[in-house]
């Protein structure tokens, strides 16, 4: 899916070359984090973060209460 354009889910960015970005792939009982790969962005409910602090927001979310 080249040129697509990803969002930061927590602070609205959007980049269509979001090289240093991290990708989340979580369900109730897991959290996995991925370096940025096109390959995990397009996966099925995968997350997308801006950087490594946006991907600790959510994961505090999450340790918090499970997401899905
Ligand atoms: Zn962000």
């Amino acid at each position: 899916m080249y040129g697509s354009t990803y969002r930061c889910e927590i602070c609205g960015e959007e980049s269509d070359n979001p090289q240093h970005w991290i990708v989340i792939h979580c369900c109730e009982a897991r959290l996995i984090i991925y370096k940025w790969t096109e390959e995990a962005a397009n996966a099925k409910g995968a997350r997308h973060y801006c950087g490594e602090r946006h991907a600790q927001v959510y994961i505090g979310r999450w340790l918090d209460a499970a997401c899905c």
